[in-house]
């Protein structure tokens, strides 16, 4: 079975990882954070005492950090992992990027015979946990089919978007998007709201009606309308306003690059942005729904 090097066993990592162990993979691992390789350890997984041990053998390596730099860092540093690997290695990060360090990461790897993918995932937490991840892979056609069988150990829904970096711009469209429908579908509900409607009734006129989208569908922003969405409980759990934010800075930067017009996604990434900072960074992101509900 294949060899595979884990780099990150956070939130995210850490059950992925853990995944891989079950489908019958030997994973060693490793993570800045000794209890963290702990857990691994405890769910069947070997530890390793830095990124290179954990690479060693490795055949694939699989990263889910924080953001682009620690990316670089791990690969590209003078002593990073792209200048020990051997020649026919596969590297994969699933790490939330910008496209620019994919690229360059991805440059740098097939320079040294490397394959490489980027592979952004959509699911959060409890995707990760479940093993129903999507994946939004960008890189060439054989490095997709090479990583599938890896990726579905972890994940449901496999796509390619085209080349390297392709999966971080898709990944960044789909949460621009996401956001601007979480603000807009809380935005027209508390109008709603405060024209004397009962926002149940209004969510279900809506969700059959043209202004249907995923928050209405799955995950309302109203306490009390759809049980057991993160509104119904305090908006604890779920898809971290700080992350969010993270995804739109990112896809303002995308904009930027590509002189797009994205007035709907910086409208939202200062609505976010003002949400968090009024000490909502660690709710939900449909806890946006309180910034016009000022109750
Ligand atoms: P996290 O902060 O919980 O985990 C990151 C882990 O990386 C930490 O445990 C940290 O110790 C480790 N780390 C940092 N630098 C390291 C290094 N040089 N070597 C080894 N380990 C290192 O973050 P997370 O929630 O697991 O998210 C990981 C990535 O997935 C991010 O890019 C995030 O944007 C993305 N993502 C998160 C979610 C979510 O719901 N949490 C959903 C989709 C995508």
């Amino acid at each position: 079975m294949t060899k595979i090097a884990f780099i990150g066993l956070g939130n995210m990592g850490l059950p992925m990882a853990v995944n891989l162990v079950k489908a019958g993979y030997r994973v060693k691992a490793f993570d800045l954070i000794p209890a963290s390789i702990q857990s691994f350890v405890a769910a069947g997984g070997k530890q390793a005492s830095s990124a290179k041990e954990a690479a060693e053998d490795a055949e694939v390596v699989i990263s889910m950090l924080p953001a682009g730099k620690h990316v670089n860092e791990l690969y590209r540093s003078e002593d990073g992992l792209l200048a020990q690997l051997p020649k026919g290695c596969l590297v994969i990060d699933s790490s939330t990027i910008d496209a620019t360090t994919a690229r360059q990461v991805g440059a740098t790897a097939f320079k040294a015979g490397i394959d490489f993918i980027d592979a952004p995932v959509s699911g959060g937490v409890s995707g990760a946990e479940a093993g129903t991840l999507s994946f939004i892979v960008g890189g060439e056609a054989a490095c997709f089919a090479r990583a599938k069988p890896i990726l579905e150990a972890m994940g449901k829904n496999i796509f390619h978007a085209g080349g390297v970096g392709s999966g971080q711009i898709a990944k960044t469209c789909n949460n621009m998007l996401l956001s601007v429908l979480m603000a807009g579908t809380a935005e027209a509900l508390q109008m709603g709201i405060e024209n004397g409607l009962d926002p149940k009734i209004l969510s279900d006129i809506m969700v059959k009606s043209s202004g249907r989208n995923w928050a209405l569908e799955v995950y309302n922003p109203v306490p009390g309308v759809m049980p057991g969405t993160p509104a119904c409980n305090n908006y604890q759990g779920g898809f971290m306003v700080d992350l969010m934010n993270k995804d739109l800075n990112l896809a303002l930067g995308v904009a930027q690059e590509s002189s797009s017009t994205v007035p709907m996604g910086e409208q939202a990434a200062a609505l976010f942005e003002a949400h968090a900072k009024a000490n909502n960074g660690k709710c939900d992101f449909s806890s946006i729904f309180k910034y016009y509900n000022k109750e």
